[in-house]
């Protein structure tokens, strides 16, 4: 693990304890049959999370105070906010990046004093206070038809910066950046995922384990 380190942090069921996006789609959708279908041909990789994200938005009719209150209840992961200054005593490079949208990452890392951290993500969209649309800007940044913001790019970049990335999530929208990063932390999905695919990771259930682990990697770097 030599070099500039880079912490790269999935946003959903990773830093936010519960899926945000997943869920408020799941509390409003009309058909849930027809939603779980769609959700379920995402996930084998039949339809890009870009679609997949665009259907969704078409299933429900929401305003900007709906996500507020559904965001209200929603918590980090409790040991978030120490990893962060763990990370920054440290100066390692620090980016979320995430597939699911803007809007509500950045209200509740605000709303946890976080707000100053750099994320990336699809853009949500609102029409005189209703959710209009999704817009992509991260997509198509590189040969990839499974992301609406391929996080692989985005690790791609680091490293070309010279970085040593290291990656923790928790989801599907993780598999394409796990394959790519110098080392992953995994749990759930991504977990399965990589143990399915042979792939090196470091398993965790929350920040402190990470930043356990970290810990004990650093100091036999150093030794
Ligand atoms: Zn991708």
């Amino acid at each position: 693990m030599n070099g500039e380190k880079a912490i790269i942090c999935d946003f959903d069921g990773t830093i936010a304890v519960r899926d945000i996006g997943h869920n408020f789609f799941e509390s409003l959708v009309s058909d849930i049959s027809l939603w779980e279908e769609l959700l379920e041909k995402w996930k084998i990789g039949l339809i890009s999370s870009k679609e997949c994200l665009m259907r969704e938005l078409s299933m429900i009719d929401a305003c900007r105070e709906d996500l507020d209150r559904f965001i209200e209840n929603e918590k980090l992961d409790p040991y978030f906010k120490d990893f962060v200054d763990f990370c920054e005593k440290r100066k390692y490079e620090f980016v979320i990046l995430s597939d699911g949208l803007d809007y509500y990452i950045d209200s509740m890392l605000m709303n946890n004093g976080l707000g100053y951290l750099d994320f990336k993500a699809n853009h949500l969209v609102f029409e005189m206070e209703r959710i209009s649309g999704i817009e992509f800007p991260w997509f198509d940044r590189i040969d990839c038809t499974l992301c609406g913001n391929c996080k692989r790019y985005h690790i791609e970049e680091l490293k070309k910066r010279g970085f040593t990335s290291i990656y923790i999530g928790n989801g599907y929208s993780d598999r394409c950046p796990a394959e790519y990063a110098d080392i992953i932390f995994a749990k759930s999905d991504l977990l399965v995922h990589c143990r399915q695919k042979g792939l090196d990771h470091i398993e965790f259930e929350n920040f402190r384990d990470v930043e356990r682990e970290l810990t004990e990697l650093l100091y036999r770097e150093q030794g």
